[in-house]
């Protein structure tokens, strides 16, 4: 089994290959906890969640370390903390703010059965380390000082642009007439500026004498170096990422370093949309994590599990764009329903060679679940189990909020129905059906049938498409 990867370096699938196999390094930019973050972001989380089990299956659970960072320094953040907590002084109210953006951060991505990274730093823990970047940037002359700013010089860098395929020049034509008279080039950005009274502020780089604060790319550089080394594996974020961010750290990394690449491989997920435009807080298109999974949701819509969402994400491939719809959330919700029903009483098997191989496929997760519903008609229960375990999910019906467990008997109930119905009496009714049915006794057949639909069971009988054999499937009428 080979892994290979699209590089959007290289724009090319490429044979992973990783630098050092006992130690495989992994950094994905991580969110800007001013908000609650939207199903488009848990996108990224869900994409790199799937990577990181199977480099952790190819290589060893010891052997891999993935870095997800916070970004816990933001303008968009000092904004909202003063909007939200007005009475407190500016840093408290920031601290405030990323603290509980954070927790719920974490509530959310691991309700979509995303484990946690091996390191999640944090910018504001890496400001020394932010200041040495800057230092050795002005030093060697990629970098200069301008009214309190450390600010990058892209026309030291040769190749500047070569991950977003830009040419400066091309750059430099369309940039914008308003830029700050202190550039010496219209696309040189920031490292480090100074910080107004209440924003948080820390000893400036490069002897600047007033206090400042980092610019957005410098963190991630600092935080992917002290964790994963100046040179290190795979490099991963959203798409909208490219074009300046990756563009930008690289450009930090290489140069500070003074070394060829920062990441050998560095990946993108596409867009989540809604109708056609990427779900975004600027579009107000978006749905938070929280209000798509908790029962509460707002303006009437449905809330889905979180197995589900991670289902319903996995069924793109990451670099398609995915729309994202209701339709195909009842669908992944009913799909999931029938397999975990199906499930509850099999022992784990091993997991399916033909679903690795399809992830080693450039992350080809729509073949992978083909490859599941194939297991599936074919009756290979055990595999099933394994595979879909090892994809994140519980296969366990009661996160699928369907079953739960009653208050005071401990019995296992279904969402709706009196607490003496269980799940595993609808399957043995449905089961027992389908054998009176096989055995052409059609009052029997009939009988069930009611009995189950004054239970509020509803049936489906059909046909495996692939074996022919008769079968049903059944879902509560809501
Ligand atoms: P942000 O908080 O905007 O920096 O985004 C955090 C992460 O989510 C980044 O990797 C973005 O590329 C990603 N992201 C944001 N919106 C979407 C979307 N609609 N679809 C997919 N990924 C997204
Ligand atoms: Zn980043």
């Amino acid at each position: 089994m080979t892994l290979t990867l699209y590089n959007t370096l290289t724009r090319r699938k490429e044979p992973f290959q990783p630098i050092d196999p006992k130690n495989v390094r992994m950094y994905v930019c991580g969110p800007t906890v001013y908000d609650l973050a939207h199903i488009g972001n848990a996108r990224p989380i869900i994409v790199f969640d799937v990577l990181f089990r199977l480099l952790r299956h190819i290589y060893g659970e010891k052997h891999v370390t993935y870095a997800r960072n916070i970004t816990d320094v933001d303008d968009k953040i000092n904004a909202r903390a003063v909007e939200r907590f007005p009475k407190l002084p500016p840093t408290e109210a920031i601290r405030k703010l990323t603290e509980e953006t954070t927790a719920q951060f974490h509530k959310d991505i691991a309700a979509l059965g995303v484990l946690p990274p091996t390191v999640e730093p944090r910018a504001t823990d890496h400001i020394a380390e932010m200041r040495v970047l800057c230092d050795a940037l002005v030093a060697n002359g990629h970098a200069y000082v301008a009214e309190g700013h450390v600010l990058f010089a892209v026309g030291s860098m040769p190749d500047y642009g070569k991950l977003a395929r830009r040419s400066l020049e091309e750059m430099e034509a369309g940039a914008r007439v308003d830029v700050a008279p202190y550039k010496k080039g219209p696309m040189d950005f920031v490292l480090w500026k100074p910080s107004k009274p209440g924003e948080p502020a820390w000893p400036s780089p490069a002897g600047i004498a007033t206090p400042g604060r980092p610019g957005w790319h410098i963190e991630c550089s600092a935080m992917a170096g002290k964790h994963l080394g100046n040179v290190f594996d795979i490099h991963g974020g959203g798409i909208d990422l490219v074009f300046p961010h990756h563009e930008n750290e690289i450009a930090q990394s290489r140069c500070a370093h003074n070394t060829p690449v920062m990441a050998n491989v560095w990946m993108h997920n596409g867009f989540l949309q809604v109708e056609g435009e990427k779900m975004s807080k600027s579009l107000g298109n978006f749905v938070t994590i929280k209000e798509q999974i908790e029962a509460q949701p707002r303006q009437g819509r449905k809330a889905y599990k979180g197995e589900v969402v991670r289902f319903a994400m996995l069924r793109t491939h990451y670099r398609q764009p995915i729309n994202w719809t209701e339709d195909g959330l009842e669908e992944t919700r009913k799909t999931l329903e029938n397999w975990y029903t199906d499930l509850a009483d099999v022992p784990e098997g091993e997991i399916s060679q033909a679903v690795l191989d399809a992830l080693s496929d450039d992350l080809n997760t729509p073949k992978a679940i083909a490859e599941l519903h194939r297991l599936r008609s074919n009756k290979e229960h055990g595999a099933l189990k394994a595979s879909l375990q090892f994809l994140g999910f519980s296969t366990n019906l009661e996160e699928l909020g369907i079953i739960s467990v009653a208050p005071g008997t401990g019995e296992l109930q279904i969402e709706g129905f009196p607490p003496s119905i269980a799940v595993v009496t609808v399957k043995q009714l449905v089961d027992a059906r389908l054998a009176a049915r096989k055995a052409k006794n059609w009052a029997e057949s009939d009988r069930i049938r009611d009995e189950l639909a004054a239970m509020g069971i509803q049936l489906k009988d059909g046909k495996d498409p692939q074996t022919g054999e008769a079968i049903t499937t059944w879902e509560v009428k809501r």
